[in-house]
C-alpha cells in the first residue's frame, strides 16, 4: 500500500494492519517516508484514535526500531515501575531497594529531568561517586549481586519514539492517548523487564490533568503491556500537590532515605508501599498485593530496605555511608523561609507551579550547587495555618533574584482558604486488565 493510501485509511478511521504499521515505522526510520507524511499520519491518529490492537502494533514497531535490552543475564523476574511524571516524586529511590529487600528484582532504566518534573538519574547523581552510566555488563553484575539497580540508558531505546516525539512536538499531536501510550510503552518494552507497575498521575502537576484521560491512558497502556506478553497493572494517583515534602535532587534523596528509615511523609510512604505490594505480586514474591504491602512495611520497619539502598549505592560506585549519614549529601548555601501571611487552611499547593519554582532555584545555581537546590514544604493541602507559620523553605545558591522569583511563584501556587478543606486524594483507581478497574478510596 502507498503511504498516502495508508494515511487516507487512517484519516477515514479505518483499522490498520500490523504489517502496515510495522512497515510505516520501519520505512520512516530508514528515511523512505518523509516527515511530512509521518506528520499527516500522526494528525490522522490524533483525530481518529487507534484501537488497542493498532496501538499495540505501533508500540511494538517503535520498541523494535533500535536495540532492545537483553536482561536475561539477570536472574529472576525483573519488575519495573514507571511514573508518567510528577513533582517531588521520589518513589523510584524508595521502591527499587524496598522491592529488592522483599525478594523482588528491579533493574531499572531511568530518565533525566523533563519539563517541570525531576529525573531519578539527576537525583541519584547527588550521591558522591554514584555512577548512573554503567556499561551493561557492570549493571547486570550489580543487579545480580544486590537485586536492585537504577541506571541511565546508555544505548538509545526505541529511537523511533524520539523522532516521532520531535515531530509530534512540532505538529501539535503530543496530546493523543494512543501516541502517548505507544511512546511510553515502547521505551518500557525495549528496556527488557518482565513486569511493570504503572503510576499514571492525574491533577494539576500531571501530564494529563483530567482523571478520565489518565484512566484512558492507563487502560490502554495495560492492554498494550499485556498484548506484548508482560505482566502489568496501573494505578491512577493524584498529582495536585507535590509528593512528600521535598522537591529537588539531593533533598529528595534525603527524603527517600527518611522514608526507608521509617520517618517518611505519609503520602510518599503510602504510595511506595502500595506500588511495592503490586510489584511483589507481579513478580511472584507475594501471594497478594496486601501481603506484598505488609512485607514492604516490614522492610521499612526493620531497616532492610535502607540497607538494600546502601548496597545498591555501593554496587554502583557510590558512598554507601551517605545512606546512614544523609548530612553528607550536598546542602544549599542559603535557605529562604516563606511564611503564611494569613490564617486558614491550605487549599492548594499547585504541583506544576511548585515544580517550576524548584527549577528556578536549581537553574540559577552554579553547576556544583544545582543538586542541593529545591523546596521543602512545611505544610500540605488540608493543613491548618496561622499567620507567620512556615509554609516552605527555598534552598538556593545565593542568587537572591532567583530566590525572589521562586518565592513569588510559590506564593501564587499556595492558596490559603478561610474554611477547612481536605487534602486531595492520593489514590484514584487500580487498572488491571484494560477494561474494568477498581475504584480506590
Ligand atoms: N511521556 C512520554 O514518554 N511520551 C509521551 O508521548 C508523553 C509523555
Ligand atoms: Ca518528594
Amino acid at each position: 500500500m502507498k503511504t498516502a493510501d495508508l494515511i487516507r485509511k487512517k484519516r477515514e478511521g479505518q483499522r490498520l494492519s500490523a504489517k502496515h504499521i510495522h512497515r510505516l515505522v520501519e520505512r520512516f526510520m530508514a528515511g523512505a517516508i518523509p516527515d511530512s507524511q509521518m506528520a499527516a499520519f500522526l494528525m490522522a491518529v490524533f483525530f481518529r484514535g487507534m484501537g488497542r490492537e493498532e496501538a499495540t502494533d505501533l508500540t511494538l514497531a517503535m520498541a523494535r526500531s533500535g536495540e532492545t535490552l537483553d536482561l536475561s543475564a539477570i536472574k529472576g523476574f525483573k519488575v519495573d515501575k514507571h511514573s508518567t511524571g510528577g513533582v517531588g516524586d521520589t518513589t523510584t529511590l524508595v521502591l527499587a531497594p524496598l522491592v529488592a529487600a522483599c525478594g523482588g528484582v528491579v533493574a531499572k532504566m531511568s530518565g533525566r529531568e523533563l519539563g517541570h518534573t525531576g529525573g531519578t538519574i539527576d537525583k541519584l547523581e547527588s550521591i558522591t561517586g554514584f555512577e548512573t552510566e554503567l556499561p551493561m555488563d557492570r549493571f547486570v553484575a550489580a543487579v545480580n549481586e544486590v537485586h536492585a539497580g537504577v541506571c541511565a540508558q546508555t544505548v538509545e531505546l526505541a529511537p523511533a519514539d524520539k523522532r516521532i516525539y520531535a515531530l509530534r512536538d512540532r505538529t501539535a499531536t503530543v496530546e493523543s492517548i494512543p501516541l502517548i501510550a505507544a511512546s511510553i510503552m515502547s521505551k518500557k518494552l525495549a528496556a527488557g523487564c518482565d513486569g511493570i507497575v504503572l503510576d499514571v498521575k492525574t491533577g494539576a502537576g500531571a501530564f494529563l490533568r483530567e482523571e478520565a484521560q489518565s484512566l484512558d491512558l492507563a487502560r490502554l497502556m495495560v492492554a498494550i503491556g499485556k498484548g506484548a506478553g508482560k505482566k502489568v497493572s496501573a494505578f491512577i494517583t493524584g498529582m495536585e500537590q507535590p509528593l512528600g515534602y521535598a522537591v529537588g535532587n539531593a533533598l529528595e534523596v534525603k527524603e527517600a532515605i527518611a522514608t526507608l528509615s521509617g520517618g517518611g511523609p505519609p503520602d510518599l510512604v503510602q504510595l511506595c508501599v502500595r506500588l511495592a505490594g503490586e510489584m511483589l505480586l507481579l513478580c511472584g514474591a507475594a501471594d497478594s498485593a496486601k501481603a506484598g504491602q505488609k512485607r514492604a512495611f516490614a522492610a521499612i520497619e526493620d531497616g532492610s530496605g535502607l540497607e538494600k539502598l546502601a548496597q545498591m549505592v555501593a554496587a554502583q560506585g557510590g558512598d554507601r555511608e551517605t545512606v546512614f549519614h544523609p548530612e553528607r549529601l550536598p546542602s544549599a548555601r542559603c535557605i529562604l523561609p516563606l511564611t503564611a501571611g494569613k490564617e486558614g487552611w491550605v487549599r492548594q499547593l499547585d504541583a506544576m507551579a511548585i515544580g517550576r519554582a524548584a527549577k528556578e532555584l536549581s537553574g540559577a545555581a552554579d553547576p556544583g550547587a544545582k543538586a542541593a537546590a529545591g523546596i521543602v514544604l512545611a505544610k500540605k493541602a488540608g493543613d491548618r495555618v496561622q499567620v507567620g507559620d512556615l509554609l516552605a523553605e527555598l534552598h538556593h545558591d545565593g542568587d537572591t533574584i532567583a530566590a525572589e522569583a521562586a518565592s513569588r511563584t510559590f506564593i501564587e501556587a499556595c492558596r490559603i482558604a478561610d474554611t477547612p478543606c481536605q487534602a486531595p486524594p492520593l489514590f484514584y483507581r487500580h487498572v488491571t486488565d484494560g477494561q474494568t478497574d477498581e475504584v480506590l478510596a
